[in-house]
């Protein structure tokens, strides 16, 4: 068992475009890593930075990363060539509980789509009865959809412009399944805003909801505080990133984040 502090080397294999943004990195490691759905890693490329990313797909000793491009280590990290190295720490955080009964329903909007294929692909692997829900702004702008049709996964689609699917937002595709048809558990990643709307409903439904957060996280020790979520002291890199919607409702879940600089600043979506 290596620490938290140990960077695992891994190979570009291949660089797959997703949207005008997006990239899907397929890395193989130098050995496998034990790691949980919703668990992250820090990745590193030595002289150009450091950013936690929650892995796309995890199998053996191969592992896929999904990066948007929105400032210089992603951008740097989305263009890399196949046969250049990164550098992994971790896994890092608290993955989803998949082991509560029921079925289960996943919301992924953006780049979340991507990280929230892991959770599926073992809870698909243990038979239990889950449906997918992926949703973007227009078509253009839908990550992994071939991956998931490759891989199996149950899954529906809404875009917000009508362009694919459900037309509407991921909150109100979730609205209308669920006054249907019967859900036990909701796992969400994406837009934080999204994320809150979807946890009110399921305090509402009495839905077990788990979401995951991204905040700006520096050491991923929970020693900086640059991730915290206040007032509750919560750290999303260790006592996170996923947590129960309705424990952090209330808090700085989709109203406030700290900058670079440690600032309380407001979260625009
Ligand atoms: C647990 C976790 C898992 C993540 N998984 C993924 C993933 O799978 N795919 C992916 O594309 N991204 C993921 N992210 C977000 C990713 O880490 C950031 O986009 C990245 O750190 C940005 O670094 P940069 O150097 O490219 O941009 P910077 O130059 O550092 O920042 C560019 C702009 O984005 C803002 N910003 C930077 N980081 C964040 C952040 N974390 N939250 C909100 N705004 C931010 C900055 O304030 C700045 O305005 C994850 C974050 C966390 C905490």
């Amino acid at each position: 068992m290596r620490g938290s502090h140990y960077y695992h080397e891994a190979n570009v294999v291949s660089n797959i475009r997703e949207t005008i943004r997006v990239n899907t990195l397929v890395l193989r490691l130098n050995e496998g890593l034990n790691m949980a759905p919703g668990q992250f890693l820090m990745v590193w490329r030595p002289g150009e930075g450091e950013i936690p990313v929650t892995p796309s797909l995890i199998q053996g000793e191969t592992l896929s990363l999904t990066i948007e491009k929105v400032g210089f280590t992603s951008n740097r990290l989305a263009s890399l060539k196949p046969g250049e190295k990164v550098f992994l720490r971790g896994p890092l955080g608290n993955g989803f509980n998949l082991s509560l009964p029921g079925r289960y329903l996943l919301i992924g909007g953006g780049t979340g789509a991507a990280s929230l294929t892991p959770a599926y692909l073992s809870l698909a692997s243990k038979g239990v009865e889950a449906l997918f829900l992926v949703g973007a702004r227009d078509t253009e702008n839908l990550v992994y959809i071939s991956r998931l049709k490759e891989l199996g996964v149950r899954f529906k689609v809404a875009t917000d412009d009508g362009s694919e699917g459900f037309k509407g937002t991921l909150p109100e595709f979730f609205e209308e399944l669920v006054s249907k048809d019967r859900f036990e558990n909701v796992l969400t990643i994406g837009p934080e805003k999204m994320m809150v709307k979807i946890a009110e409903k399921c305090v509402d439904y009495g839905i077990s909801c788990q979401v995951s957060l991204v905040r700006i996280v520096k050491c991923g020790l929970g020693l900086c505080g640059s991730c915290v979520l206040d007032p509750f002291g919560l750290r999303v890199c260790v006592d996170g990133p996923v947590f129960y919607g309705e424990k952090i409702l209330g808090s700085d879940f989709g109203r406030f984040m700290r900058d670079e600089a440690g600032r309380r600043i407001e979260i625009v979506q």
